[in-house]
């Protein structure tokens, strides 16, 4: 069952060529700032959006949290100069209020304020009877529930120019990614509301500059129809999210190598089961991305050990994790003898890895 929302495509508010490119500063930081970026970004002539936080989400209290309104007529200015549509974030109404007086042309709701209906229900009243596009991240949390609750009230709100952008999702152990992208989530959430476009944010996805690439690839062969990605002149000193910018030029040459393929028009000529085994491939990815994490973490444990004498194999710690494969293994219905096996390839690629360590270190 698709769940039916009356949604206006991108392209009849942006004109672009696929895929629709975002662009610009993680946050608006000075007026200079957001005119280079802008500058950088108009040479491309690949970029239609110009991006730029202004009040910034943080974690802890006294990080940058944003430059507040006094950014906002700079983003405007910047974007208007060089023909771009502008867009932040905005978290209440008194954030959509000030960007729509300040003439910003698409808002978007990030990761830490979808989780909460109620904030998502005050953006929804403030731009009800506004002509404004509203775009929706993903919820930290890895709920495709509270994502399609946060797009029906915006759609309630009659607001018909939605869009959700994908930027990852809270990671639950180590992982290469800041926010594992979950592509299976977002997959489901186009085959539930068929005619949403997707965006996907690589930037905030990666968390690191070498991710970028590869996950704007998957992004594109997954048939999303647009890219945010944060851009910085000088991404080594921007005041958030230093590590995962990179130079308008450097965004240019990204572009470049990306394969784009034609979007098919008609997204039903995809059979049930091919959509099922592309969702199949999606989690078995999550799944070698796990194994190789657990590695990773064993090679800690392999040189702790060999540093401090420890044998390989402690029976007690052994049959603590037996015991829990197990549990979680009934937990989720999963047969014993299968999750006994799995548990015994894991583990013997583990000792494996640890007997290396050990024999390095007698060499
Ligand atoms: C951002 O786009 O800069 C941002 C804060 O994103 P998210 O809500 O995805 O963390
Ligand atoms: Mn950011």
């Amino acid at each position: 069952m698709s769940i039916q929302l009356n949604l206006s495509p991108l392209s009849s508010y942006i004109p672009h060529q696929h895929p629709l490119i975002i662009s610009g500063p993680c946050s608006v930081e000075t007026e200079a700032q957001v005119h280079a970026a802008a500058a950088g970004l108009a040479a491309l002539g690949k970029a239609s959006v110009l991006r730029g936080g202004i009040w910034k989400p943080r974690t802890r209290p006294n990080a940058f949290e944003g430059i507040g309104n006094v950014g906002l007529k700079w983003l405007v200015d910047a974007a208007k100069q060089h023909n771009f549509l502008s867009a932040t974030e905005v978290a209440n109404a008194a954030h959509v209020e000030a960007a729509l007086k300040a003439g910003v042309d698409i808002l978007w709701i990030g990761a830490r304020t979808t989780v909460n209906p109620f904030s998502v229900q005050e953006i929804a009243d403030a731009v009800k009877g506004q002509d404004v596009p509203v775009w929706v991240k993903n919820p930290l949390n890895p709920d495709l529930q509270l994502w399609i609750g946060a797009l029906e009230r915006i759609a309630q709100a009659g607001i018909t120019k939605i869009a959700a952008i994908h930027r990852g999702f809270a990671p639950n152990g180590p992982s290469q990614y800041r926010n594992p992208p979950k592509w299976d989530l977002a997959i489901e959430l186009k085959r539930q509301i068929p005619n949403l476009e997707m965006i996907c944010d690589p930037s905030h996805i990666s968390g690191n500059r070498e991710l970028l690439l590869p996950v704007a690839q998957k992004a594109l062969d997954l048939e999303m129809s647009g890219l945010m990605l944060e851009t910085h002149c000088t991404p080594d000193e921007a005041w958030s999210d230093a590590k995962q910018q990179i130079t308008p030029e450097k965004f240019g040459e990204l572009l470049d190598k990306l394969v784009i393929r034609k979007v098919e028009v008609d997204a039903k000529s995809l059979s049930e089961l091919e959509e099922i085994r592309k969702q199949i491939d999606l989690v078995d990815e999550d799944i070698i991305e796990k194994i190789a994490s657990r590695m990773k973490l064993v090679e800690q444990i392999a040189e702790y050990k060999a540093q401090h004498n420890i044998t390989i194999l402690q029976m007690d710690r052994w049959k603590h994790v037996i015991d829990r494969w197990n549990a979680e293994g009934a937990r989720f219905g999963l047969a014993e003898d299968f999750i006994s096996n799995v548990l015994q390839a894991v583990h013997k690629e583990s000792i494996r890895k640890q007997t290396g360590r050990m024999n390095k270190r007698e060499e």
